[in-house]
């Protein structure tokens, strides 16, 4: 059907080419630990993309799944970092230099950036959108304070670039392990638990797995302190349409994926209980 010149979707070109799928070439690979590896390629629009949104990663033959971006550079040299856990990330994972993938967005809503003291706290892959946004935030913060966390060793990701970036700034980065094989032992809540009880924060930024970031959230909401966290849900449109990551009246992909205070307490009665499966019944977090 031809649509009259007039009646033509008001959609901005920039959302339309957000919403084209595009290919790209991997360029490079890197081991980050046994079981995450990290891919870089060059994108025009992943490089204005804000730190915390998303693209959807087509794996040719395989599927398409939502995967954070790890490094943005406004000349468009792009990576995701990916763990290994069901099929298409394990197809994913046996790609090679010079292999095809697809990309479209960056999508949803990254983080808010503030200034000020601010805490950022990270567990496991949950650490690879706080990658870009403390690259940003070391331009604003006056102290930065890095918790992150994991169950062992092997697993703590990007520990010499979190010492690279914050290395020139009035910064704390404290790593905490489950079993104590790096760092202090214990989970990264308990570190925060004390940071907030005795120092104000202007904001809290989180992301890992969802009983971390309601454990963070409590706290947050305990001590008076702002907050934000990046949510993951099962995605398929990235546009808000399917319904698949609805929580409560929030639809992560298109409201989020990064939440705040406001937003998280208006889905308290879901968040860190309960999320949808791929058929879309509530499972228990
Ligand atoms: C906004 C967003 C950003 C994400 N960013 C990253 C990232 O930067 N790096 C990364 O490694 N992963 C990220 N994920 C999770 C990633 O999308 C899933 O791990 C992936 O879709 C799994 O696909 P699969 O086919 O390999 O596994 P499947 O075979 O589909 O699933 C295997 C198991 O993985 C788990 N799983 C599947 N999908 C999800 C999901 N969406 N969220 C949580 N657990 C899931 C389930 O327990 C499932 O049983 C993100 C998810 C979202 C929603």
């Amino acid at each position: 059907m031809q649509l009259h010149p007039q009646k033509r979707s008001k959609v901005p070109a920039y959302l339309n080419a957000v919403n084209r799928l595009r290919i790209v070439k991997i360029q490079e690979i890197m081991g980050e630990s046994p079981t995450v590896k990290t891919f870089t390629f060059r994108d025009k629009l992943c490089g204005r993309a804000e730190p915390g949104q998303f693209v959807m990663v087509w794996i040719p033959g395989v599927d398409e799944i939502p995967i954070s971006l790890s490094t943005i550079t406004p000349n468009g040299l792009t990576s995701i970092t990916v763990a290994q856990v069901g099929e298409a990330t394990k197809a994913l994972h046996q790609r090679k230099r010079g292999d095809l993938l697809g990309i479209r967005g960056p999508y949803g809503k990254g983080f808010t950036l503030t200034s000020g003291n601010i805490m950022i706290a990270g567990g496991g892959t949950g650490l690879v959108p706080l990658m870009p946004l403390t690259e940003k935030l070391v331009k604003l913060s006056t102290k930065l304070t890095f918790l992150l966390g994991a169950k062992t060793k092997d697993e703590l990701l990007f520990l010499d670039r979190i010492d690279q970036t914050l290395s020139k700034v009035n910064a704390e980065i404290v790593a905490a392990t489950e079993d104590g094989s790096y760092g202090l032992k214990g989970i990264v809540t308990d570190q925060a638990e004390q940071r907030l009880a005795k120092e104000k924060f202007d904001m809290i930024y989180a992301c890992g797995p969802e009983q971390m970031m309601y454990k963070m959230f409590l706290l947050a909401e305990r001590y008076h302190m702002s907050f934000q966290a990046s949510l993951e849900r099962i995605m398929h449109c990235a546009i808000g349409l399917c319904g698949s990551c609805v929580i409560g009246k929030l639809r992560v992909c298109k409201d989020g994926p990064v939440l705040n205070s406001e937003q998280l307490r208006s889905v308290k009665e879901e968040f860190g209980k309960f999320k949808r499966g791929f058929q879309g019944r509530k499972i228990a977090v």
